[in-house]
């Protein structure tokens, strides 16, 4: 058992950068490790490298308030995050190493009648795929949550709510640790400190990468940079319909555990879950400006307290111990962008937003498909940058944890 649950996974040493791989992802975040994971594992394919300009999932991948769910509103996003439910499950058993993945209950509180009749609509669709999902009023509130305002007497009085009990938390870096070490002990190479530079072309054929370590030959190229995608496209030579944004979480000091459920409010744009270790963790609505840089703000901590307390009150003495930003990737249905891209040999995956370390496990399973097998899966495939200019739009709004 001590074995088992260590602390640190044993990652091996970074190996020599070779002048050539068979598959070159750039971006070493959750997605990207995953992928290298799940090329190795499953497909046999490890001439892998990751490459990482900064460190070991230092993206958003350990920024992230790692809420995991499945109770999206289209069909496409509840059986593709569905499927990255179940992955999550066996992760720890599979890694030898503890994810702390901790199944809570998902609370979407409805404070008005339109956000009732979508929570049903979401309810409706996700039991008809499966997911365990329902529509559920005060008095079952208050048996989940009994810290929870439940008061008439407020600016938005709690109606009723979305209930999907298998929404969960887990430690997100040990994710991103579990999937490196996985790789890396099968011999993906994953390099650190490593940025891509320039996308190097034959044609309309991608055939390496350029990098501040010098220029990489690739048989094969997958992006998975999160805030950073239209950069690389762009390198890449092609345009990409996301907005970078900053969005800004928080943690309080450790308190005795007394949430068990994790809480959204869309309408005051909250959401707040408790760690294992007792922090709460709280987020809101990404900031309104587009912005590459993971600058935390005044304004943004006493806009979310001042709902926050509407929903907690005995909060108002509570202490935020740190308060961080990441940079996320917004498409405009609120859905991800991924598989094929107008450059050969060059594979997409991006439009993360603030939703994708849930797709940590199912995106690194279907990338790793779509790269060694040249399709792009069926589940994936709604996905496609090309439903922008086919008006297949996958509006997931609805959806989100709370208004960006
Ligand atoms: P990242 O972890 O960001 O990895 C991308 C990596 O690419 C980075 O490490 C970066 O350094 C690297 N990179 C960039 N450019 C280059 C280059 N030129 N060369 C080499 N490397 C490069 N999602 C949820 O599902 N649930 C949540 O509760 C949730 N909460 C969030 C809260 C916050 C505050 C934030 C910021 C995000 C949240 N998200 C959430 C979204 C989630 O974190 C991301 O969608 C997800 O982590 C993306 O994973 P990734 O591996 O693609 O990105």
């Amino acid at each position: 058992l001590r074995r088992r649950y260590r602390p640190v996974p044993d990652l091996p040493p970074e190996p020599d950068l070779k002048k050539r791989y068979d598959v070159v992802i750039i971006g070493g975040g959750g997605h990207g490790l995953a992928t290298a994971y799940y090329l190795a594992t499953v497909h046999g394919i490890r001439d892998v490298a990751v490459l990482e300009k900064g460190y070991l999932a230092g993206g958003n991948t350990a920024r992230n308030t790692a809420i995991i769910r499945s109770n999206y509103l289209t069909p496409e996003g509840v059986a593709f995050y569905d499927e990255s439910v179940r992955l999550f499950q066996g992760l720890s058993e599979e890694f030898d190493f503890n994810i702390l993945y901790s199944e809570r209950g998902h609370l979407t509180l409805a404070h008005t009648d339109a956000a009732i009749r979508t929570a049903r609509w979401r309810a409706e669709v996700n039991k008809h795929l499966g997911v365990a999902s329902e529509v559920i009023y005060p008095d079952e509130i208050a048996r989940l949550a009994p810290n929870l305002n439940l008061s008439r007497d407020v600016r938005h009085p709690v109606l009723g709510a979305l209930y999907h009990e298998p929404g969960a938390i887990a430690r997100h870096d040990a994710v991103a640790w579990g999937y490196a070490t996985g790789a890396a002990r099968r011999g993906v190479s994953i390099l650190q400190k490593t940025e891509v530079t320039g996308i190097v072309k034959d044609g309309d054929r991608a055939i390496g990468v350029e990098t501040n370590r010098g220029r990489i030959e690739a048989g094969q190229i997958v992006q998975q940079v999160a805030g950073a995608s239209t950069l690389l496209a762009d390198m890449a030579g092609f345009r990409l319909p996301i907005r970078t944004v900053p969005l800004q979480a928080c943690v309080s000091l450790p308190v005795k555990p007394f949430l068990d459920p994790i809480i959204v409010s869309g309408s005051l744009h909250v959401y707040i879950s408790q760690t294992p270790r007792g922090e709460l963790v709280m987020g809101g609505a990404s900031d309104p400006y587009p912005l590459y840089g993971t600058r935390s703000t005044l304004d943004f901590k006493e806009g979310l307290m001042a709902n926050m307390l509407e929903l907690f009150p005995f909060l108002a003495e509570m202490k935020i111990l740190r308060q961080w930003a990441g940079m996320t990737d917004m498409s405009p249905d609120f859905s991800p962008i991924m598989g094929e891209t107008p450059i050969r040999n060059y594979w997409l995956d991006s439009g993360w937003g603030t939703w994708g370390f849930k797709a940590t496990p199912v995106v690194g399973k279907r990338m790793a498909e779509t790269v060694a097998t040249g399709t792009v899966p069926e589940l994936i495939r709604p996905f496609r940058l090309a439903r922008f200019d086919d008006i297949e739009l996958l509006g997931d709004k609805g959806a989100a944890s709370v208004g960006h």
